[in-house]
């Protein structure tokens, strides 16, 4: 079975600098590096470390093909790729001081301007009960969860960067919704209704330290706890966690053995400094559970 990720793809600059600049204020960095970004990337990557055939749709510009190469070495496939000569790959300017306070603006470029056509023809070598997992990063986050769940996919929309409206606006053409703590509070509230109230099969709710709940239809509500680690960097572990638990469920896994290995390999990614190339592999995650 196969993972469809569709969602964005940065080119993350991170800049390291004594302090962060004021207004009007010009600072020369200290040091300069670039990563792979995006939650479409990120997630992407953790599926396809938790063994998960993975093909990645989305779009990048002119300046895209090195991060293409580092999806593809990271176990992606990235034939639904759309490249774009006539726009700039979406990036993040990632400011960080000595005190590791940072400042972030996003330039969304290709992100934003998705291509459906190339998405359906992808989706044309999908089997019934594929996953397609997306994030609220791109364009046409309905119309591609509306195909694909038209075509007999599972659709897991992962509701980050979270807004009640593009979360509403997709619901229809879900299968599940995973969304952090804070999110999920935000979203009963501005719908007026409990989780399980939702119309939606299920519903993942990550917890951070406190583990992660399962609330589905009908059917009692599962919560796995958190591994105990010590966390140095948490920035990705909701990406991780997605892609893991997509990559399980695809493995046929049952929700309460999906829900413990992504919240194993969650744990092992927050141990971790960065994001994507943070993401433990499948052999990574078992050695942990043994
Ligand atoms: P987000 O990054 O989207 O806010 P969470 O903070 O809820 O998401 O983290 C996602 C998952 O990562 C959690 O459900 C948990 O399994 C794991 N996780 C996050 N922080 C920790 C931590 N400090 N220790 C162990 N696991 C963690």
């Amino acid at each position: 079975m196969t993972v469809y990720c569709f969602g964005s793809i940065n080119i993350d600059h991170f800049y390291r600098l004594p302090r962060l600049p004021a207004p009007g204020e010009t600072l020369a960095v200290l040091d300069h590096a670039t990563g792979l970004g995006g939650k479409g990337a990120n997630q992407s990557v953790a599926a396809a470390r938790a063994s998960a055939r993975t093909v990645h749709l989305g779009a990048v510009g002119r300046d895209g093909a090195g991060m293409l190469e580092r999806l593809a070495a990271l176990g992606v496939d990235c034939a639904g790729v759309v490249q774009r000569d006539d726009m700039v790959t979406g990036h993040a300017v990632i400011m960080v001081d000595d005190a590791g306070e940072n400042s972030i603006v996003i330039h969304p470029g290709a992100n934003r301007a998705q291509d459906l056509g190339a998405v359906q023809a992808a989706l044309a070598q999908a089997a019934l009960g594929d996953i397609l997992l997306l994030q609220n990063e791109t364009d046409l986050q309905p119309e591609v969860a509306e195909l694909a769940i038209g075509k007999g996919l599972e659709v897991i929309y992962s509701a980050a960067p979270f807004e009640v409206e593009a979360t509403r606006a997709i619901l229809p053409f879900c299968n599940m919704l995973v969304l952090n703590a804070v999110e999920a509070a935000q979203l009963s509230e501005a719908l007026d209704m409990p989780l399980e109230d939702l119309p939606v099969e299920t519903v993942v709710v990550t917890r951070g330290s406190d583990g992660a709940d399962w609330i589905a239809r009908g059917a009692p509500p599962i919560h796995m706890p958190a591994f105990a680690v010590t966390a140095v960097d948490t920035t990705g572990a909701g990406d991780c966690f997605a892609g893991t638990l997509a990559a399980a469920l695809d493995a046929g896994l049952p929700p309460t053995d999906s829900m413990r290995r992504a919240t194993a390999a969650a744990a092992l990614q927050v141990t971790q400094h960065g994001t994507a190339e943070a993401m433990p592999d499948a052999d990574a995650v078992a050695a942990f559970l043994a």
